[in-house]
């Protein structure tokens, strides 16, 4: 079965075409800059060179065609004709309280999604845009739509309610939802496999540290909280995102400031984090370029990245009684061997210990990077939310046909 996966944001579409008997990647790239007068589509087949095209591609739709194309192109293709794509996968970033697994796409399945534009007005717009597009370039082929929410919905009440009063929960549902599930999923199953231990018997703690991040305590295989909230704005520090703050602030910032609520939610999610703190960028490569020389606004924002993200990980420990793996993904956690040793560094109470070598290897593959001593399992695990959208897909799609 071939799977074609699709993350669709509001003016970008990532896509990568599966071939599910080995799970290897036939082709994958990039539109960017839908809407705008020089969209740019950037296409790579395994084995091929990679090609890089400017036209004006002013809605999914036509982005959708256009990779098609690519997808098909006799120089630059992997499939003789679109008829070859047998299921279409789609990453949704909320999927509130409707889905707490993937699901095939149905009329009521896209009206759960729409109904959740309230809640995630950037992105869940995009995600049907996307499926809408493919239903129209590739008719009658199955979809199945994955949500960055589904793997939190095992949080319990104490985990996913806020102490205000119930009504916000009863009449809009608000209350904390975590994202990045599918992140948290994939590399904690994955610690657990390179660990040759059952998922059921681990206290696992996953660092999902990117431009945006999030952290996850995973008891028994489930998640039982995680630091992204009702959006994704709660909990780390991040690239341009505050994280935790007083929610005191926002009312008193935007009276002092005569701030519409939409400058505020933009002060809070593209203006603060480590650019607001460093002043120069959210990018963790200059913020640890910048503390190792010295740069005062830097070393700052460095230091409170790190504190805070310590913080949240000894809440996990105590949240879950105990931790038995520490896992880091993603950008930041993946490639920043700086970040992770001062995190680690200031566990040793937790009995962490890391092995100072090991944490400076590069790999693609999971790797342990504590020492024979550590109390805890400490592991770089690169993440695949793709893999884990276009297995889903498989699996479902293979279980509608039986
Ligand atoms: P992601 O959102 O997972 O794609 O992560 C992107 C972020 O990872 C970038 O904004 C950088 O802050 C960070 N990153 C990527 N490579 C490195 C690196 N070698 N060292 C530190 N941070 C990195």
């Amino acid at each position: 079965m071939k799977v074609l996966v699709i993350n669709s944001g509001s003016s970008s579409l990532k896509y990568q075409l599966y071939d599910m008997t080995d799970e290897s990647v036939l082709a994958k790239g990039l539109v960017e800059r839908i809407g705008m007068d020089s969209s740019i589509l950037t296409h790579k087949a395994a084995g091929k060179e990679e090609v890089v095209e400017v036209s004006e591609i002013l809605e999914h739709n036509t982005a959708i065609r256009k990779v098609i194309d690519k997808l098909t192109d006799k120089t630059h293709g992997v499939l003789e004709s679109v008829e070859e794509i047998n299921a279409v996968g789609h990453r949704v970033v909320h999927g509130g309280e409707f889905f707490n697994e993937s699901a095939l796409v149905d009329k009521e399945a896209k009206k759960n999604i729409r109904a959740l534009i309230d809640l995630a007005p950037l992105h869940n717009p995009a995600a049907i845009m996307g499926i809408e597009a493919s239903e129209i370039n590739m008719p009658g082929v199955p979809q199945v739509v994955v949500f960055d929410t589904a793997f939190h919905q095992t949080m319990p009440e104490r985990s996913y309610l806020y102490a205000i009063p119930r009504v916000l929960y009863n009449k809009y549902k608000v209350r904390r939802y975590g994202f990045h599930g599918t992140s948290h999923y994939y590399v904690s199953l994955a610690a657990a496999e390179f660990l040759g231990k059952p998922i059921e018997d681990l206290k696992i703690i996953t660092a999902h540290i990117g431009n945006g991040g999030s952290l996850t305590a995973i008891q028994g295989g489930v998640s039982v909280d995680t630091s992204m909230g009702m959006t994704p704005l709660e909990g780390l520090m991040m690239g341009t995102r505050s994280g935790d703050l007083d929610p005191a602030i926002v009312p008193y910032v935007m009276n002092k400031e005569e701030l519409s609520v939409g400058e505020m939610n933009s002060m809070l999610n593209k203006h603060s984090g480590l650019l607001a703190i460093s002043g120069v960028s959210s990018d963790m490569r200059d913020i640890t370029d910048g503390w190792e020389k010295g740069e005062a606004n830097a070393t700052l924002a460095f230091e409170m990245y790190e504190y805070r993200l310590r913080k949240y990980i000894g809440s996990y420990a105590a949240a879950m009684n105990g931790v038995d793996v520490l896992v880091f993904t993603a950008g930041v956690g993946e490639n920043s061997a700086i970040v992770r040793k001062a995190v680690c560094e200031n566990l040793s109470y937790l009995g962490i210990e890391i092995d100072e070598e090991l944490n400076k290897i590069r790999s693609g593959d999971p790797r342990r990077i504590s020492t024979p001593n550590s109390k805890v399992d400490v592991l770089v695990v690169p993440t695949n939310e793709e893999l884990v959208i276009a297995r889903d897909t498989y699996r479902i799609v293979e279980s509608n046909q039986d």
